[in-house]
């Protein structure tokens, strides 16, 4: 995004709070906001990774004094020490103003009834959710995650008519109230739905069986949750709320800005944050900026769907995979669900691609299935696959972000 006269004012007060933290004075030691002069001097700044902050546990990145400190959130690692960020009262907020504005943008109201599914505690952001709902007005209905049963009887007696969800546990509430025929007694207008990469077929089987239309809300934990961006009626991109946070996309690779539209990984400032401000804080979601103003007239800038993390991208036999080019790669493929599982492995001196995918068809007709997918991923991406076509859910559903590819290798 541009880099104003204001966005510049405003990294500058943002660096002098972050250079409160123990971790920002060491981290930018001897880097002052009177430094910072132009844009250039900003891109002159290392950038802050994940295990940076973990190095800073547990509170090495609050920067302000304990007293003004009312809740901590952590982001998990599946490995090692978690990342610990302090929010202050302001934090909260602010958060629950821009959660508030994501509901807005997705035209829910007061008098919706909003089902929550994300999980509520240290970990998680289930809070910001509700957060949100209520400075709205909304009826915010806390379920968290878990006990599907439990969710679809309340959402049928309650008649939700919002459902906040990954797209992994929207997928598996679609199946099992399409399954039990209940779709007729839900109320389902919208579901926002937790940014990951997820592909078109998934999307569109969720919109169709709950008859809803989808929302992409972007988040992390690092910086306050879900909740900082959202994408309009009209689905092209989610608009960044870009008066809390100034983003770039770099190349994973060199660190360096791409040219304007092009794919490369999200990086984040907060610009009014207290607890624990962040300089350039590289995300790993793969993205790209859009150009140009959304046709809904909202003043805030636009990112693409994520199309994958930069930690990700996997290479195997000389070609690089990464999960959405394997979605847009099955969606073309007539009789794959949207559901796949690539395993790699390394067997008798060589690295072996296993597909798992979904399919409706019967026994007999997924021979032939397969060796279309096969020849597809030989011919678009150049690597040869063993596929394995699998009954519809087959494959595990998860109520957290889904893992597609796993590299067994190491
Ligand atoms: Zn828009």
């Amino acid at each position: 995004m541009e880099m104003t006269e204001s966005v510049l004012a405003a990294i500058k007060k943002n660096l002098g709070q972050a250079k409160k933290s123990p971790f920002y004075k060491k981290h930018l030691a001897g880097v002052n906001p009177g430094d910072i002069r132009s844009e250039d001097d900003f891109l002159g700044l290392p950038f802050t990774e994940k295990e940076d902050l973990r190095g800073a546990y547990p509170l090495g990145l609050c920067a302000v004094p304990e007293e003004k400190i009312v809740r901590i959130h952590s982001s998990s690692g599946t490995t090692g020490t978690p990342v610990i960020i302090p929010y202050t009262r302001r934090d909260v907020e602010d958060w629950a103003r821009m959660f508030k504005r994501c509901y807005e943008t997705a035209g829910v109201e007061p008098r919706d009834r909003v089902h929550i599914t994300p999980g509520y505690g240290l970990w998680t952001a289930g809070i910001g959710f509700q957060a949100g709902a209520e400075l709205l007005g909304a009826m915010a209905l806390p379920l968290g995650p878990g006990n599907t049963e439990k969710q679809i009887s309340l959402m049928v007696d309650l008649q939700s008519t919002v459902l906040c969800a990954t797209s992994s546990y929207a997928l598996l509430l679609a199946e099992k109230i399409t399954q039990r025929g209940l779709r007729p007694k839900i109320k389902l207008k919208k579901a926002l739905i937790g940014s990951e990469r997820w592909g078109q077929k998934m999307r569109r089987r969720i919109a169709a069986e709950l008859g809803v239309q989808l929302y992409d809300i972007y988040g992390l934990t690092e910086i306050y949750g879900p909740g900082i961006g959202i994408s309009c009626d009209h689905e092209c991109g989610m608009h960044m709320w870009t008066d809390y946070l100034y983003y770039e996309i770099i190349d994973p690779k060199t660190g360096r800005r791409v040219k304007p539209g092009q794919a490369g990984e999200l990086v984040i400032t907060t610009l009014r944050k207290e607890g624990a401000p962040l300089m350039r804080y590289r995300t790993h979601d793969l993205t790209r900026e859009i150009p140009g103003d959304c046709p809904c007239g909202r003043p805030y800038p636009r990112i693409g769907t994520l199309v994958g993390r930069s930690d990700d991208m996997i290479k195997v036999k000389g070609a690089m995979i990464y999960p959405s080019r394997v979605d847009e790669l099955l969606a073309q493929v007539d009789g794959v669900s949207s559901e796949y599982q690539i395993m790699i492995d390394h067997l008798n001196g060589k690295d072996m691609v296993t597909l798992f995918f979904e399919t409706e068809l019967e026994e007999s007709g997924r021979p032939h299935l397969e060796k279309t997918v096969r020849d597809s991923f030989k011919e678009k991406i150049g690597l040869t696959v063993t596929p394995k076509a699998v009954s519809l859910g087959d494959l595990p559903r998860s109520e957290k972000k889904s893992t597609r590819i796993f590299d067994n290798r190491y």
